[in-house]
């Protein structure tokens, strides 16, 4: 069946799943008669390393969400699987389009050569693409000398508006058309401690944030447990665009303007610059994905250890620290900044591992996973930059300083739970009284360190404090630094 409307648009969804504030669809509105909004599940980018389906639960949530909130417009979303051009293609033949529409897109090396097929076929077939803003990210910048301008003249520009208009295709025609493709199952099986996609979600947990969550932002940020609550909980609502950066740093302004002025809303507000600021180096710097920024640290030699890679994964380290922390992202999908930079630098420093052996497993399991932060951070993290103070944690000096009764360790280590609290970060001090005490057996119920954590720690600090002397680090820091930051960043070693 052929619909007999000559003006049809399609608004492609990827990581842009909202009503609110949506640069593509608004425009799309304002072009056109009739609007699809359609979402592809695509086969290949399922099967790539970093996805999950964890992540893939939370679109399937934002969809059901969005599909709600456009019952009074007698509409839904057409969510297939499939991959993007053969759907358009389908899509095409059937309404002969007269217009695509999404947001730019700084993915990962398999979205972005996708995207150049799109609008390959996109000019094949006369169907104009129209990409709109969603981040403070600009393409083809050669350095940051206006960044800063462009990213705050962005993120004041008003907002725009819910759909005022209902141009979507009915749900009846949608229906007709969606036979002709694979639907796209929206049931979910996410597990309750993980947080839950969708637009109005995300704005829950804004307004829950700035009604009482942020008071004690600043005090508990690096604390494993207290973290959860305090911090704003809105980086997967930012990553799928459940919310635009906009929208969060619009609200920001207006909290302190109500007299919600506090050291923690400025250290909030400066986290939201940051993440434009990593998305726009991995933008101009992509090649990240798969080797350090600074080439001089290509040389670095790291030979795969498949045991502690896998032990480490386990949260079986016998570093309780680390392990509760790994355990807790496997089941909630989520950790505070400082327990990730802690099972990063673990990984890559005291068990001497690359850090793109750990790249994939970490995006998985992060629901919040947005690449042009992942690559940078792990990198930042490995001490591979160049241009970052190096830092080494140390998760025994972390445990007893964040979680000083190890009420976080033991919720996810239960073999510790026994211990009396100056054992639970260093259980590998019991004596053996304690253990007949206890009822513990280093060993069995809890493994032992699987490396000795100080002087690995002392090795590689040698090394990368050694390797921050090359020539070649130097020179690649001095090309990272003018071509990355702010012009007024002197120091090639501040944090
Ligand atoms: C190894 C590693 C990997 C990371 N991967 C991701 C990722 O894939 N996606 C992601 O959103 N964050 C990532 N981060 C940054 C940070 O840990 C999370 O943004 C933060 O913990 C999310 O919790 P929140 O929303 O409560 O943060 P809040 O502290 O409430 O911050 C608000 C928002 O600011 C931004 N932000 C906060 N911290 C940072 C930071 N250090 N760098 C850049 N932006 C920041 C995020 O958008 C966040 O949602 C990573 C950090 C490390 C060390």
């Amino acid at each position: 069946m052929t619909i007999k409307q000559n003006d049809i648009a399609v608004v492609w969804l990827k990581r842009d799943f909202r009503l609110r504030d949506h640069g593509a669809l608004h425009q799309a509105i304002t072009n056109h008669q009739q609007i699809v909004l359609l979402y592809v599940a695509e086969n290949s980018l399922r099967k790539e390393a970093h996805s999950s389906e964890r992540h893939y639960d939370f679109i399937k949530q934002s969809i059901n969400d969005l599909n709600k909130q456009l019952v009074p417009f007698n509409a839904h979303i057409l969510a297939v699987e499939g991959e993007v051009i053969p759907v358009l293609e389908k899509l095409n033949a059937k309404m002969k389009l007269t217009g695509l529409y999404s947001h730019i897109e700084t993915g990962i090396g398999l979205t972005f050569q996708r995207d150049k097929e799109v609008r390959k076929w996109c000019k094949q077939n006369n169907v104009p693409w129209r990409e709109e803003r969603q981040q403070g990210v600009f393409r083809g910048m050669k350095n940051r000398k206006q960044w800063i301008q462009q990213w705050s003249a962005l993120m004041n520009k008003e907002q725009l508006p819910f759909p005022q208009k209902n141009a979507f295709i009915t749900n009846e025609s949608l229906n007709t058309i969606a036979k002709n493709f694979t639907p796209l199952d929206l049931k979910t099986n996410s597990s309750p401690l993980v947080q839950p996609g969708g637009e109005q979600n995300a704005h829950r947990y804004m307004d829950s944030f700035f009604n009482g969550r942020y008071t004690t932002y600043q005090a508990h940020i690096s604390k494993p447990d207290l973290a959860r609550k305090t911090c704003s909980r809105l980086s997967p609502y930012l990553a799928f665009g459940n919310l635009s950066m906009r929208q969060v740093l619009q609200r920001t302004e207006a909290e302190k303007e109500q007299g919600k002025r506090s050291q923690g809303m400025r250290a909030f507000e400066s986290r939201l610059r940051w993440q434009a600021h990593f998305i726009q180096k991995f933008e101009m710097e992509c090649r990240m994905e798969f080797e350090s920024i600074n080439r001089g640290y290509h040389r670095l030699e790291k030979a795969i250890n498949p045991t502690f890679i896998n032990a480490w994964e386990k949260g079986l380290t016998g570093v309780p620290m680390v392990d509760a922390a790994m355990r807790c992202l496997v089941e909630t999908g989520y950790l505070n900044f400082r327990m990730r930079a802690l099972v990063v630098s673990f990984f890559v420093h005291q068990l001497w591992q690359p850090w793109q052996a750990c790249s994939a497993f970490l995006a998985q399991q992060f629901l919040d996973f947005e690449p042009g932060i992942h690559f940078p951070q792990l990198q930042m993290q490995a001490g591979e930059t160049g241009i970052n103070t190096l830092r080494i944690y140390n998760p025994v000096k972390n445990g007893l300083t964040h979680d000083p009764n190890g009420s976080f360790t033991k919720k996810w280590i239960p073999e510790l739970a026994e211990l009396p609290d100056q054992l639970v970060h260093t259980p590998w001090e019991i004596t053996a009284f304690e253990e007949e005490m206890y009822g513990f057996r280093l060993g069995d119920n809890y493994p032992k360190p699987i490396v000795d954590i100080d002087q690995r720690r002392k090795e590689a600090s040698d090394l990368l404090w050694k390797m921050q002397k090359d020539p070649l680090v130097y020179q690649e820091s001095k090309r990272i630094l003018s071509r990355h930051t702010l012009a007024r960043r002197k120091s090639n070693r501040s944090a």
